[in-house]
């Protein structure tokens, strides 16, 4: 599942354009906190990987992220910190280490049974945050009210992923008459959208 490269300068651009609500999530936590917790590493890395961040550029994007965050608690420039604790996972991600396997990016089935702990932000939103907190998050971006509540409806029902799906129509202005089965596929959707 690669599709054209991306590169790190347009990567806040394309989040806020292209993302779905899983992966704006992990985005914006990650610029505010400066660190993941291991299964959004995981979940938010492999898309990257998945909308063509090179392996170069990722090692690139973490490392700016994650040594803000390690100088602040620590006090020192965390290039060390990360070579020896991060960069190993997100080359393995690349399959670049141990077995070498050229690692997916995860399915909205995946993600949607997947079971994230305190203080972890991976998930699906639509599933795994207060319904107050999917308003919030829907509310910030310029959603009509008509829109939020039909997504609402169908996150009470638990399609979550039929209330993905809706929500890319109202943002996008198209329909998707395929549905949204993975981060992926709704990224590529609505780049199309925009080309
Ligand atoms: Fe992400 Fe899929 Fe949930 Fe949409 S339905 S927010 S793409 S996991």
């Amino acid at each position: 599942r690669e599709f054209a490269e991306i590169s790190i300068k347009d990567i806040d651009q394309i989040a806020k354009n292209s993302f779905p609500l899983c992966m704006r999530h992990l985005f914006e936590k990650l610029r505010e906190d400066h660190h993941l917790k291991h299964g959004g590493r995981m979940q938010l890395g492999l898309f990257l990987k998945g909308v063509g961040l090179k392996l170069e550029d990722a090692l690139a994007f973490w490392k700016a992220e994650f040594s803000q965050r390690i100088s602040m608690v620590l006090f020192e420039v965390g290039s060390e910190r990360f070579d020896k604790e991060y960069a190993y996972s997100i080359r393995h991600n690349y399959g670049r280490e141990g077995k070498r396997t050229d690692y997916t990016p995860y399915s909205c089935q995946t993600i949607i049974t997947s079971a994230p702990g305190v203080g972890d932000h991976h998930g699906c939103p639509y599933r795994h945050f207060s319904e107050e907190n999917v308003r919030a998050a829907l509310g910030k971006m310029g959603i009509t009210n008509r829109a939020v509540e039909d997504v609402m409806d169908k996150v009470r029902n638990i399609h979550y992923q039929l209330a993905c799906t809706l929500k890319f129509e109202a943002v996008n202005g198209t329909s998707c008459d395929a549905g949204i089965n993975h981060p992926n596929q709704y990224f590529s959707d609505s780049q199309k959208v925009l080309q």
